[in-house]
């Protein structure tokens, strides 16, 4: 479906105010970017975005991103792979070379990228995956690896620039046990922060105000935006 521009500016307006308002409660130091998902809203909807002044994008399907890039390729957009990855998408994906990657869900995957990003001479920026609530569900390390694991992929994957964690609120209607997933990746991320990590990934249409008081500063949001 076609949003109307206005309907799109006034959802836009909320989330911008939302996010303004969870990030000042924390520090008006404290700078939240925010990705919007056009998952599953028609590619007309994220050019009208572009014209409201959104340029971060995010895609969770190669097919997907690669169709939409070229059909937008005249914009200056920020696209970022936010999707579970397959092997076999790997070089497709490094060919439309996103602004970042932030499903990095395991230390083989990154040893898989990193040797398709050698091949082709390219690094790539790249969030780890963390499945902070431990759901069978989820992709993403554990919390209790994740630490060690980016550590490693540091060590063994120089052509990946590790830039911080990426996770999705546990999936519950239990306010504390979403806060609890969001704490664990913030608390992990801020021992990380000393090895140079920037991003802390957390928050979605449903919880972007929590995930930002526990110390987001990336917000993936995408149904409440493209409604
Ligand atoms: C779809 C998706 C989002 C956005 O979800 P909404 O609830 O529509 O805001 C964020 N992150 C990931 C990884 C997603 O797959």
């Amino acid at each position: 479906m076609i949003l109307d521009k206005e309907v799109l500016r006034a959802n836009l307006d909320k989330v911008i105010w939302n996010i303004e308002e969870a990030r000042v409660g924390l520090s008006e130091h404290h700078i939240v970017q925010l990705v919007a998902v056009g998952k599953y809203t028609a590619i007309e909807n994220i050019s009208t975005l572009y014209s409201l002044g959104q340029r971060a994008f995010g895609e969770n399907q190669v097919q997907q991103l690669k169709e939409r890039s070229a059909l937008l390729e005249e914009l200056p957009l920020q696209w970022q792979m936010i999707g579970t990855l397959q092997k076999n998408k790997i070089n497709n994906l490094i060919d439309l070379r996103p602004s970042l990657v932030q499903s990095i869900d395991s230390l083989e995957l990154a040893k898989e990228f990193n040797k398709k990003l050698h091949t082709k001479e390219h690094t790539m920026n790249c969030l780890l995956q963390l499945n902070a609530a431990n759901e069978e569900s989820k992709s993403g390390v554990s919390s209790e690896e994740a630490f060690d694991i980016y550590q490693e992929i540091k060590e063994s994957c120089p052509n990946i620039n590790l830039k911080g964690l990426m996770t999705i609120g546990a999936h519950s209607e239990d306010k504390k046990l979403i806060q609890q997933s969001f704490e664990t990746t913030h608390s992990i991320y801020e021992k990380l922060e000393k090895d140079g990590a920037t991003i802390c990934s957390m928050g979605m249409s449903g919880d972007y105000a929590l995930a930002i008081k526990c110390g987001s500063n990336l917000v993936r949001v995408g149904s409440a935006i493209f409604k």
